[in-house]
Formats: structure tokens, C-alpha cells, sequence
């Protein structure tokens, strides 16, 4: 079977992305996934033996000096060996940013074609097609390169496993040029200011709009969020009048997100916040204008004030869980 390198994010603690779990699911689909990561110490065994249970049959273990420190350019280099080492037919990494800027490079490195933010890849005829998800999600669009594509998968996208296997271990040195790179003095795992899931891959996503009015009321988001253990999002409206942080924003200038729930609330549903979250399985929406385009990409649709309507969800679901 032929090669398929997929970039696993590790953090200097060991902990694996969960966009690994989605991109080794994708490779198993296309051939034989093979886990490239860069890191300065041999990988420990739980962490090499988490990578095959997420489907890795091979885990290509790029060893260099500044894995740590130098931003980007090990990961490059990591996935520059495994190619001549491998002859791969396709790389993935999430669409995030590290994934984002490692495409870039490798691409530019090796000449290859990159296919951007794809929220499905098959074979078809021997070539590897990728599926965007474009115009506010209303269409999807097949893109395939001649010669081996670099694709960045939009985190959260693919929600299915790979088999989990024993994965086969390969050890090489890389050397990494880090007067090139941007590099990271000292390092802190950040540590946990919130209980709640990161948006970008969250299985659930409870976000609000202008319509809470103001950022006292926002938090009635946030509670409906924490009843269901799910992520919270803002539209850009939100966020420019202060209801809620940047880093929330879902939408075309801000994170795109692929949850199995998206709850909507007292959001319009204009097509910048669409293209960021119509992928998303399940959409609930709570608006008080029935004629919200929101409506028009909602699966459950209630018509009602958020300020009558939220704290009954939350009602509901505590005495649920109670
Ligand atoms: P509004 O459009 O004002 O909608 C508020 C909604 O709340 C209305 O539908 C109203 O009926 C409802 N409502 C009001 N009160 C209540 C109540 N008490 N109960 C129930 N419902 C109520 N937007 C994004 O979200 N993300 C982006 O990434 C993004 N990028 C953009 C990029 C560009 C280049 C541009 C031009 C725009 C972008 N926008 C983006 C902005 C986008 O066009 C909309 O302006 C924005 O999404 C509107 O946010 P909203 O739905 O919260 O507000």
C-alpha cells in the first residue's frame, strides 16, 4: 500500500493533538498512515503507543536539537525526510495554524500542490481528492493536484477513527537551520483557565449573537455552554461590541468549526457566520425573527426570545444530568 504522512501535532509534554485522531482516520482511508513528528528526546512509549491506537502504523520520529524551541521548521524538516524517506503519495495536517504554515513551507520545499482547509479526502481513480467547503458552505468543491498533494483537513471535520494497530517505529535525525526560525525561549504548557472545550475541533459549540445585547447577558451563553460541556462561539458582531473575546469568533474571519452540535443563538446568520460553521452535523437556532437566515441551514429551529427560551435549555438539561 502506499504512503500516507500525516503531521501529529505533539506538545513538548506528550500530549497529542486531537486533530491526530481525524487525519490518521483520513490516511487509513488511503493507504498506510504514517505518524511524522518531530521532537528532541525519543518519543516515550505511551505516546507512540497512543499514536497506533489512533491508527499510525508507522511513527517516523525526526529527532532534532531544536524540536523544542524553533517554531515550524523541525516539523518541516520531519516531514521533508519522511518524503524521501517514504515516497509518500499524500501529506495531511489539521488546518491549524502550525499545520497551516507547515504546508506552506513543505510545499514550497518540494514543489507540491497545497489543498487547503478540506473538510473530506478520498481516492478516486488513483488520484486524491479533496472536498472544500466554500460560499458559506453552500457547496463542495473537489480539488486534486498532479503529483502528491499537502492538504490541511479542517480540524473537527472528520469524525471517525482508524483501527488501532502496533505502530512500527523509525528514528532519524534531522537538522534544523534555527537561525531561519522564529524561535521559543522557554516553554509553559498554558495552564487550564477554563474548564470548557477549545472551539477549534469541539464536538459541541453553543454560540451568541448581537441579540443578547450586551455582555451581562452574554454569560447566559456561557452557562448554556458549560451545561453541555460544549465550546462557545460569538458572531463577529458579538465580539466587536464586546460581548466576548476574539479568540471566539466563528465565521469567515474568525475559527471554522465542524461540531456535532452547533447551537445558534440570537444570531442572524449572515453568510460570514455561516462559512464557518454550516459543516457542522446538528445546528439548533434561537431567534425571535422567524425569517433569520439562520433558519435556512438549521436542523431544529426555535422561534423565540433567548432570554425566555436559554434558560429553560439550561433548566432542562441540569435537572437531566442531575
Ligand atoms: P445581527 O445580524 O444583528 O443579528 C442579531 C440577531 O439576533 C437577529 O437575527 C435578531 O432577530 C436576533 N435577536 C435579537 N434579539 C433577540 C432575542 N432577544 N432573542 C432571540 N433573537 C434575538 N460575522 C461573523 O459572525 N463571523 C465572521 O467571521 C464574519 N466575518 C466577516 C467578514 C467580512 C468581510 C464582513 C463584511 C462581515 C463579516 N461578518 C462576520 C459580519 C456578518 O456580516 C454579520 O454582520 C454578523 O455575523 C452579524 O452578527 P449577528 O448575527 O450576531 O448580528
Amino acid at each position: 500500500m502506499s504512503h500516507i504522512l500525516v503531521l501529529a501535532e505533539i506538545s513538548p509534554h506528550g500530549h497529542v493533538a486531537d486533530s491526530a485522531r481525524g487525519l490518521l482516520a483520513l490516511a487509513a482511508r488511503l493507504g498506510d498512515p504514517v505518524a511524522v513528528v518531530a521532537t528532541r528526546e525519543p518519543l516515550a512509549d505511551d505516546v507512540i503507543a497512543r499514536l497506533g491506537a489512533l491508527g499510525a502504523a508507522q511513527v517516523y520520529q525526526a529527532q532534532s536539537e531544536h524540536a523544542d524551541s524553533a517554531l515550524v521548521a523541525p516539523q518541516v524538516e520531519a516531514l521533508a525526510a519522511a518524503l524521501t524517506a517514504l515516497n509518500p503519495v499524500a501529506v495531511l495536517l489539521s488546518h491549524s495554524f502550525d499545520g497551516r504554515e507547515a504546508a506552506a513551507r513543505l510545499a514550497v520545499r518540494t514543489g507540491s500542490a497545497v489543498l487547503v482547509d478540506a473538510v473530506n479526502v478520498r481516492a478516486e481513480a488513483g488520484r486524491i481528492i479533496a472536498s472544500g467547503s466554500v460560499f458559506g458552505g453552500n457547496y463542495l468543491v473537489d480539488s486534486a493536484t498532479t503529483g502528491m498533494p499537502v492538504i490541511t483537513v479542517r480540524p473537527g471535520a472528520i469524525d471517525e477513527s482508524a483501527p488501532a494497530v502496533s505502530a512500527q517505529v523509525t528514528s532519524e535525525t534531522v537538522t534544523v537551520d534555527a537561525t531561519k526560525a522564529g524561535v521559543v525561549d522557554s516553554y509553559n504548557e498554558a495552564s487550564e483557565v477554563s474548564e470548557r472545550p477549545e472551539l477549534l475541533g469541539a464536538k459541541k459549540v453553543v454560540s451568541g449573537g448581537r441579540g443578547f445585547g450586551s455582555k451581562e447577558n452574554f454569560a447566559m451563553v456561557e452557562e448554556l455552554a458549560d451545561a453541555l460541556g460544549a465550546a462557545v462561539g460569538a458572531s463577529r458582531a458579538a465580539v466587536d461590541a464586546g460581548y466576548s473575546p476574539q479568540t471566539t469568533q466563528v465565521g469567515q474571519t474568525g475559527v471554522s468549526v465542524s461540531p456535532d452540535l452547533y447551537i445558534a443563538l440570537g444570531i442572524s446568520g449572515a453568510i460570514q457566520h455561516r462559512a464557518g460553521m454550516q459543516t457542522a452535523k446538528t445546528i439548533v437556532a434561537v431567534n425571535k425573527d422567524a425569517d433569520a437566515p439562520i433558519f435556512d441551514v438549521a436542523d431544529f429551529g426555535i422561534v423565540g426570545d433567548v432570554f425566555t427560551v436559554v434558560p429553560q435549555l439550561v433548566d432542562a438539561i441540569k435537572s437531566r444530568s442531575a
